[in-house]
């Protein structure tokens, strides 16, 4: 099929419409504003550091997105694979086990540490319970009333769920969306071995799959444009379809009548690089009672030695901080945990303030095709969470639904002629 497509946007899903086109020899031209393809999951330069503009975390049901990273010859040693554990430096550990769904999950529960042990029984119960409705809720119903309707608001919503809630979604328990959740619960906990796996990324996050994907699509005659930016869907014209992968804020520039009301979640990473010695007991813990939520060893995962990331996701009290203040609270936190961690080397503060949308009940989901231009972004799955997972989900959907309308044309045309 010899039609040519247009795609605005190299983030996450942009680049998985171009490498689904690509894959069926269609011809696709992307266009990026940016200086390098990635969106909000991309490497940066910061006062002369290479890093990533925010910590990701993958979990194994990410299926499109590892299937996506295959297609475009990405090694699987881009990412280290760990069975989900949440470890605090102090205090609670949960770790599934490897049986199979639910197994694990009932023996990482019934062995969790530092939560009491009827509260351990009553998490099994609500599992239980969700399982028994398929893990399906009320469109209208947020994380935080489901918790506390099945008794899940103690240790185990603040040391298990709520973090898992916060992960996944982006989005404090008494704003978020309990129909999302669960579907990440089905997925993941609720899923076959290995989907509940986290993967971390031992590569940065153009490497991990926008680049090569911008290669791949290069070597099938496409063209990745960076630099790029589209000021008007009008320049488009000579394309016979345009995907428009841009993210949520950026819909009114081109598309000023499609009218999406969103709010925002913001997520703060803040590098800390400390001697080359400075290692953590395992490449992600969690950290409770403070702002900062996750650390990562950088050093473990990707060898910048001594290099840990803070992550703290969602809104927060900590938005009324400087980056500075922030990063002397992180370096503060991490110190309370680490015996003897002596003061940064630099640091480095990124606020993504507009990381995703906020995923509550009701959550404006548009369709595939609006007014003839097909729409691809995390925000667009009618179930998943604003992830990288929904993001490339997004873009092969697009791209179907772009070579279903162009044979449609195809038949039309042959008809009439
Ligand atoms: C700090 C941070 C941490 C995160 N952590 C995780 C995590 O741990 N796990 C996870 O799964 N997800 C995480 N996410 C979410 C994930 O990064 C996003 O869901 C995903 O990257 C969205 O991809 P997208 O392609 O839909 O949109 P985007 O990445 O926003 O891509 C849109 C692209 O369009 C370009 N563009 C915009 N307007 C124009 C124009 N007019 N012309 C040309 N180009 C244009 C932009 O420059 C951008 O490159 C995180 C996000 C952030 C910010």
């Amino acid at each position: 099929m010899g039609r040519r497509v247009a795609v605005v946007g190299a983030g996450y899903a942009g680049m998985a419409a171009a490498v689904s086109l690509a894959e069926r020899g269609i011809p696709v031209t992307v266009f990026e504003s940016g200086p390098l393809p990635g969106g909000r999951a991309r490497r940066v330069t910061l006062q002369g550091q290479t890093l990533d503009n925010g910590q990701h975390i993958l979990v194994g049901a990410y299926e499109e997105l590892f299937r996506l990273m295959r297609t475009v010859g990405v090694s699987s040693d881009a990412l280290l694979r760990i069975p989900l554990e949440v470890r605090y430096a102090k205090g609670f550990a949960f770790r599934p086990l490897w049986l199979p769904a639910p197994l694990g999950l009932l023996a990482g529960l019934l062995a969790a540490k530092g939560i009491p042990f009827r509260e351990r029984l009553g998490a099994l119960r609500f599992m239980r319970a969700l399982r028994r409705r398929g893990f399906d809720m009320p469109e209208d119903m947020t994380v935080g009333a489901l918790l506390e309707a099945h008794g899940q608001a103690g240790f185990v919503g603040r040391y298990l769920w709520a973090p898992l809630c916060v992960s996944a979604l982006n989005t404090p328990v008494h704003r978020a969306s309990a129909k999302a959740f669960l579907t990440v619960l089905r997925e993941t906990l609720g899923g076959p071995a290995g989907a509940s796996d986290l993967l971390l990324p031992r590569v940065d996050l153009s490497r991990l799959f926008p680049e090569p994907a911008a290669e791949f699509v290069a070597r099938r005659g496409g063209e990745v444009r960076v630099r790029s930016a589209i000021g008007d869907l009008r320049e488009m014209k000579d394309f016979d379809a345009v995907i428009v992968a841009v993210g949520p804020h950026q819909l009114k520039t081109l598309l000023p009548d499609l009218a999406l009301d969103y709010s925002y979640q913001p997520i703060y990473t803040c590098y800390l690089q400390y001697a080359d010695t400075v290692r953590l007991p395992f490449p992600m813990l969690g950290l409770a009672g403070g702002v900062v939520q996750w650390v990562f060893d950088r050093g473990a995962l990707l060898g910048e030695r001594g290099r840990l990331a803070c992550v703290i996701s969602a809104q927060g009290g900590h938005q009324e901080m400087t980056l500075e203040e922030l990063a002397e609270r992180c370096h503060g936190e991490l110190a309370a945990a680490i015996p003897g961690l002596a003061t940064p080397l630099w640091s480095r503060a990124i606020a993504e303030k507009r990381a995703t949308v906020t995923c509550s009940p009701g959550a404006p989901r548009p369709p595939v095709v609006w007014n003839g231009v097909f729409l691809a972004g995390d925000y667009t799955d009618p179930l998943y969470p604003p992830t990288l997972e929904a993001a490339v989900r997004s873009g092969v959907r697009a791209a179907s639904a772009v070579v279903e309308s162009l044979r449609h044309e195809a038949r039309n045309f042959e008809a009439v002629s």
